[in-house]
């Protein structure tokens, strides 16, 4: 059996950090580096896993081609002026099945783990014309494939908001709970998914 490939990329770059929260000083592009970088190493062996910094600039596309990723998971935080807006939601590709069931399987772990409210599970369409336009980037713009020719399930997190108080406060703790819980749910999400097909025979 090959290696399942799980692609895990992170919103934003260095240069162009995405949300901040100028009160704790931090940016959605270091805390969602750390959360992907934490969800790496909760993998077991026989799971290759590619990170990849810039993508939503497009500047990796070949690397990823060349991984043949069986999933993408980008990892972002939400923004809101209200600095009392919080919440988890997920966001899969419209009409496709195995986006919504990647994105289901994740989600799930995201709010067991965390414990915050739950947002729901959202398919791409919905959020156009949001600041998050990486999600056009996402899901319209670029098309990967798998080693089988079929387009990749990828989805997009939006763990919480970065502009909320209490999680920032959680972020900022030093043992970094809230870090270390979101990723190792987003690894138990995929590698839940990746056992469900599976158990359903589908992939050999
Ligand atoms: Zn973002």
């Amino acid at each position: 059996m090959n290696n399942f490939k799980v692609a895990l990329t992170i919103g934003h770059s260095k240069e162009s950090p995405g949300a901040v929260n100028q009160g704790y000083m931090i940016n959605e592009y270091e805390i969602c580096k750390k959360i992907t970088d934490y969800a790496a190493n909760c993998f077991p062996k026989e799971y290759d896993l590619c990170i990849e910094d810039n993508w939503t600039l497009g500047q990796e596309k070949d690397k990823i081609d060349k991984f043949k990723a069986d999933v993408i998971v980008e990892n972002h935080m939400n923004f809101a002026s209200d600095t009392k807006k919080t919440g988890i939601m997920t966001i899969y590709e419209k009409d496709n099945a195995e986006s919504m069931l990647l994105a289901f399987a994740v989600h799930e772990k995201l709010i067991l783990a965390l414990l915050r409210q739950d947002l729901g599970v959202i398919n791409h369409e919905t959020i156009k014309g949001w600041r998050e336009w990486v999600s056009f980037f996402l899901f319209d713009k670029i098309k990967y494939q798998n080693r089988f020719g079929f387009d990749v399930p990828t989805i997009l997190t939006e763990i919480d908001y970065i502009s909320n108080s209490d999680v920032a406060e959680m972020i900022m703790d030093k043992n970094e709970d809230f870090i270390k819980k979101a990723g190792k749910a987003i690894a138990d999400g995929i590698i839940k998914y990746n056992e469900d097909k599976l158990n359903k025979g589908m992939i050999t």
